[in-house]
């Protein structure tokens, strides 16, 4: 390679350089659209769609919903049974209800309400979803699904409530 064909040789780019060093940096061209937003905006719109078929549709008389595969070959319920059912009561206003169907997806829906939230911020923000959670976070939720799961299947009077 000889020298002409290097730009940076030329004394008067040389000076223009020193004088703004920014002018050595191309300018940042913003992609016309970001895939991971378009996948958020997507991942919301179909949560919307979920949320309005639920409220139209109660799982307990329409038998288009998916079935749980544990329910079906156990006889026993899993952490999750009855959150379809609870969310059709939720979208009702009847917190009571929702309640009896699963305790710990009524409870829990302040925490999932928060992640959607700082997903949908990231995503207006045009910023990667940050969303982490701490490892001892994790295994906690994790012991209460358990706990929860085997608490609500055992036949014992005062657990009544889990079922
Ligand atoms: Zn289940």
């Amino acid at each position: 390679m000889t020298e002409d064909a290097q730009p940076a040789a030329d004394p008067r780019t040389q000076m223009m350089n020193a004088a703004n060093p920014a002018a050595r940096v191309p300018p940042r061209i913003e992609p016309a659209f970001n895939v991971g937003s378009l996948l958020n905006l997507m991942i919301i719109a179909a949560l919307v769609g979920a949320l309005a078929v639920l409220f139209w549709f109660n799982p307990a008389q329409f038998g288009f919903y998916p079935r749980c595969a544990f329910y079906e070959a156990t006889g026993l319920q899993c952490p999750g049974c009855g959150s379809l059912r609870a969310c059709h009561q939720l979208l009702h206003g009847h917190v009571g209800a929702a309640f009896q169907l699963n305790p710990l997806f009524v409870v829990s829906l302040p925490f999932f309400g928060w992640l959607g939230l700082r997903i949908i911020v990231d995503t207006l923000q045009h910023r990667p979803s940050s969303v982490g959670l701490r490892p001892f976070w994790l295994w906690t939720g994790l012991a209460v699904l358990l706990l929860f799961g085997v608490g609500r299947n055992l036949p014992v009077h005062w657990l009544g409530w889990l079922h």
